[in-house]
């Protein structure tokens, strides 16, 4: 062992941990995840009185039961890790309510220390705690701090240091559950000693209430490490639990929650809190809350707000945006000038920088984003937000919590679905959770964008607002729609009963926003650094090889020969200001003539090309919804990137390099071809609205939902979908045009 200390920060969720990690390790701080699980796992390091501590800030729970991934993470943590102190974080302006958790530690028998949090708010509202009264009952130190000031917290480590040393051998609180549970558990506890069942880890009595309370977990762990004693404890489960059901028409669950409420209400009632006598003043979150969940204003204040933070978002990102893309332009311009032709320079710019840069273009978009969304989280109104949606969202056998990974995704137009389905981590439901996390790609994300402005250009250039804003309800309805079709096919049962939590507002922390905020676009940046990289040159490949046979690349080169002997010789001697005209409309004309050559020999590549086989080969069916072979390598490279279709429709149609953010010519090109029209744009725009996420994304759900099975899922559902949609448009638009 080292000697260096772990303190665990638990607590429930909004309670401070966060807070008071960041306050205790400052910039010493570093997100993974669990081992085998996407709960985020936060770690830092600080320093007091000289000792250093290896801080680590736990997922919030309300209870250490296995109801959620939270929970089971947060109890394995504690009971496997043993961290040599846990400082568990109370809101003590709900303080009743957060003991719960608390004493739930108590009978683990784990080291803790309970940090009173909120004492601001606590006493704004008029309520006394007596700490010391407290910690005296509860047997462990419980300090008063405001995590957000910093005020008490080089009080709490001491206690916190001194408590970690005195407690090590801490025994576990025994709370009466009530005769029929008392003599049950004296019969188990027994058992388990002599067997020394599960008792590593857990201690006797804490395992036998596990069984009382049917934790999966715990129930599957025991007929794992000795199914004669995990059959002898079920079985005694068994009697006393239809003893308690027909007696009193409850469950053993229900009767030690109630217990422990009892404890701690008798706790409460020994003058721990008093409160000034102003009963009927009403709280300033309650007369917040007035407006805005009232019926009528309350979705008109989400709407204004909800507009805000889509301005907020792509207005002020703009000018970064512009240094990025200089950037990554001026690179392209350096490896232009520094490489020589061929394959190599191909792969440094078509492969590399553009594929990269393509993504980082978006950092500032995600930053303001995630900045703006912090806010909304931080004070507590996107839980209003979710609350409001609620009831919409069980139609569709979704949650109220759904609409921040839609939202994430591109909901108001611009987001990414990647940090969107990560998103789906606040939801505590499985299935609602698996449904939200399959349909958040197809919300309108910031990849997408650019190719339906340059569609809506060619093809709609005069109503363009207009276009966009009906194109983004299409895709909230195509989502809430397919989600309702996948609740009733492959999602199905019945929705989760979960009560929501409206916190209390608070004014968020600029430390907390931007750490938030930074924790967020970095796992962004990550991904663009290594997926997107490997997939870019991917398709680059794909779109580049086996290139040109070799006589008709050798038939280009002829073609080119012949253009530059049908030159007049150079030579001619120059009189008249006229001649000289002449002479360099020439030149010009030939470059014009070399140029259109050199597009044209790369369509002829690209044609032949892996890419443009495939599309070649799919255009029997693509033309049901309008696609010609050039738009399906389009959309062969939007599976690396959406935002690659742009630039692979310019190179189909020979305009040789095209910026997705600079389209210029191409949206003239496309209006003047033959193969095209505004019904063709339209089936293609629903077409890249609604198919197969992109590359990452897919990876992302296959991660969150825990299996491969469901990331194939996702790109074989989509498409399908999506051409059927295409299809629907086209065939149905044909009979009006
Ligand atoms: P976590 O879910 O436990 O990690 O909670 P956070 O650390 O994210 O805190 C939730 C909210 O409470 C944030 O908006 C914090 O700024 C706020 N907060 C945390 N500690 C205090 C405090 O002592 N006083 C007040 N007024 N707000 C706090
Ligand atoms: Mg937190």
């Amino acid at each position: 062992m080292n000697d260096t200390l772990t303190v665990a920060l638990a607590g429930n969720p909004n309670a401070g941990k966060t807070t008071l990690f960041n306050g205790l390790t400052g910039a010493r701080q570093h997100v993974g995840n669990y081992p085998g699980v996407t709960v985020e796992k936060k770690e830092g390091t600080c320093e007091f009185n000289g000792d250093k501590l290896h801080v680590v800030d736990l997922p919030g729970t309300y209870s250490l039961t296995a109801y959620s991934l939270e929970e089971v993470v947060a109890r394995d943590f504690l009971v496997q890790e043993r961290p040599g102190l846990t400082i568990d974080i109370v809101d003590a302006s709900n303080l009743e309510r957060n003991l719960y958790l608390a004493l739930q530690f108590l009978e683990l028998g784990i080291p803790i220390v309970i940090a009173l949090n909120m004492m601001d708010v606590a006493e704004s509202r008029g309520m006394r705690i007596n700490a010391g009264k407290l910690s005296d009952l509860l047997g462990v130190p419980a300090v008063p701090v405001v995590a957000r000031s910093g005020k008490g917290r080089s009080e709490l480590m001491e206690a916190a240091l001194l408590a970690a040393k005195a407690q090590q051998n801490r025994q576990p609180l025994e709370i009466s559950y009530g005769e029929d549970l008392d003599s049950a558990l004296e019969e188990m506890e027994p058992i388990i000693t002599r067997a020394a069942f599960l008792t590593d880890t857990y201690p006797a009595r804490w395992t036998a209430l596990k069984y009382l309370e049917a934790d999966t977990q715990i129930l599957d762990k025991g007929r794992a490490a000795n199914p004669e004693v995990a059959g002898q404890l079920e079985k005694i489960v068994e009697r006393v639990t239809s003893h308690i059901n027909t007696t009193m028409e409850t469950y053993p669950e229900a009767l030690i929650a109630d217990h422990r409420y009892g404890y701690i209400h008798s706790i409460m009632k020994q003058d721990i809190l008093q409160r000034d006598d102003n009963s009927d003043r009403m709280y300033l979150s309650d007369k917040i809350d007035k407006v805005l969940t009232n019926r009528l204003l309350g979705p008109a204040c989400m709407l204004l707000v909800l507009m805000g933070l889509y301005h907020f978002t792509f207005a002020y990102s703009e000018v970064p945006v512009g240094w990025c893309e200089a950037l990554f332009g001026w690179l392209g311009g350096v490896a232009d000038a520094g490489l020589p032709d061929g394959l190599l320079k191909s792969l440094v710019i078509s492969g590399v920088i553009d594929g990269v840069g393509g993504v980082m273009g978006f950092v500032p978009i995600i930053m303001f984003m995630f900045f703006g969304i912090s806010i909304l989280e931080d004070s507590g109104y996107l839980a209003r937000v979710a609350f409001m949606l609620d009831r919409i969202f069980r139609i569709f056998g979704l949650h109220g919590s759904s609409v921040m990974a839609y939202i994430v995704s591109g909901g108001i137009a611009g987001g990414c679905a990647v940090p969107g389905v990560m998103a789906t981590r606040t939801l505590r439901s499985p299935r609602e959770r698996l449904a939200t996390l399959l349909t958040a790609p197809f919300m309108n994300c910031g990849a997408k964008l650019p190719v339906m402005v340059l569609l809506i250009a060619a093809f709609f250039a005069d109503h363009e607002a207009l276009i966009m804003f009906v194109l983004t309800l299409l895709a909230w309805a195509v989502a809430l729609l397919a989600a309702r079709l996948l609740r009733s096919t492959f999602i199905t049962g019945e929705s989760t009963p979960f009560v929501m939590e409206l916190p209390p507002y608070r004014l968020p922390t600029v430390k907390g926003l931007l750490i938030h905020t930074w924790e967020r676009t970095w796992q962004y940046i990550k991904k663009a650094g290594t997926v997107i990289l490997g997939i870019s040159i991917l398709v680059w490949a794909m779109m580049t090889f086996p290139g040109l046979p070799d006589e008709a690349a050798q038939e280009f080169v002829q073609q080119r020969t012949a253009a530059s002997a049908a030159q007049p010789a150079a030579a001619q001697e120059i009189d008249t200001a006229e001649e000289e005209a002449e002479l360099s409309a020439e030149a010009e004309a030939l470059q014009e003539k070399l140029d259109s050559i050199d597009k044209q020999e790369a369509e002829a590549a690209l044609r032949n090309s892996v890419a443009g086989r495939f599309g070649t080969a799919l255009e029997g069916i693509s033309k049901l919804a309008g696609f010609d072979w050039r738009t399906n390598i389009a959309l062969v490279g939007g599976f690396a990137a959406k935002e690659v279709i742009v630039s692979t429709l310019g190179t189909a149609y020979s305009l040789g390099e095209v910026d997705p953010e600079e389209s210029g010519a191409l949206p003239e090109t496309l209006a003047a071809s033959p193969g095209w029209s505004p019904l063709v744009a339209l089936s293609l725009i629903v077409f890249v609205m609604f198919y197969a996420p992109c590359f990452v994304v897919v990876v992302c759900i296959a991660r969150e939902a825990g299996s491969w099975k469901w990331g194939a899922f996702s790109m074989a559902f989509n498409t399908v979908l999506a051409f059927g949609l295409s299809v629907a448009v086209y065939q149905v638009g044909g009979l009006f045009m």
